[in-house]
């Protein structure tokens, strides 16, 4: 993942949210430093 799903922006230096950190979320989620926007990761799913 690289771009905004929203704003198409670049997402680096936007603020990465892994898996296990906010509570129980299943993915890992960048939250986009142009617009706010939560860009799901669905490479970091556990998909044993
Ligand atoms: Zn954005």
């Amino acid at each position: 993942m690289d771009e905004c799903i929203n704003c198409q922006q670049d997402l680096s230096g936007g603020v990465y949210t892994a898996p296990w950190e906010d509570g129980d979320n299943e993915y890992g989620y960048v939250i986009c430093p142009h617009c706010g926007a939560k860009n799901i990761d669905w490479a970091s799913g556990d998909d044993d």
